[in-house]
């Protein structure tokens, strides 16, 4: 056994917010089991899902917190957000509605946590082509100008939802390593 080989424990609490129905639950889903639910209804139950991941050789656990649906009622509690070291801020490009709700969110992230959580503005549901109502340049400005990274995603077709999680990850470990 040699002391230097010995694993380090990484274990960072990551955050899914945003509207309803923008794709919370379904990107967690497909990251953490490679599911998916045309129909899905507020999620029941599980607080969140710990995924292993591997980054620059070293193993970190990604526990990662999704709302049980209290968001529509904008009643998401502190202690959901206690601790967390990141964040996924999720709206749908098919609703502009969900876009101008970014900055109630990040309000509400920067009262709860840390000033500095790692935090991913997340343009779900590029699949739907034509119904897209916010471009792509538009949530790329926002997030410039918030300091956030930035990816669209589809849970539905898989695109960037890995990498998404991936960029908040690696981004944690690169500042607390
Ligand atoms: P949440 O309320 O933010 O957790 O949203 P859900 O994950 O429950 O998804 C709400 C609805 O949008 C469900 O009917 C999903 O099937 C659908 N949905 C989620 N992600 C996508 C996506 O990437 N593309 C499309 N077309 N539909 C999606
Ligand atoms: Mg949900």
């Amino acid at each position: 056994y040699n002391e230097e080989e010995k694993t380090e424990d990484y274990l960072f609490k990551i955050v899914l917010i945003g509207d309803s129905a923008v794709g919370k639950s379904n990107l967690l889903a497909r990251f953490a089991r490679d599911e998916f639910y045309p129909n899905s209804k507020s999620t029941i139950g599980v607080e969140f899902q710990t995924q292993k991941m591997e980054i620059n050789g070293k193993e970190v656990k990604a526990q990662i917190w999704d709302t049980a649906g209290q968001e529509r009622f904008r009643a998401v509690t502190s202690a959901y957000y206690r601790g967390a070291v990141g964040a996924l801020l999720v709206y749908d490009i098919s609703r502009r509605q969900t876009f101008d709700s970014i900055g109630r969110w990040l309000n509400e992230l920067h009262t709860h946590s840390d000033m500095n959580v790692v935090t991913i503005l997340v343009g779900n549901k590029s699949d739907l082509k034509d119904a897209r109502e916010v471009p792509t340049p538009e949530g790329k400005a926002l997030a410039e100008a918030q300091g956030l990274f930035f990816m669209e995603t589809s849970a539905l077709d898989s695109s960037n939802v890995v990498s998404a999680f991936q960029t908040v990850v690696k981004e944690i470990y690169n500042i607390l390593s």
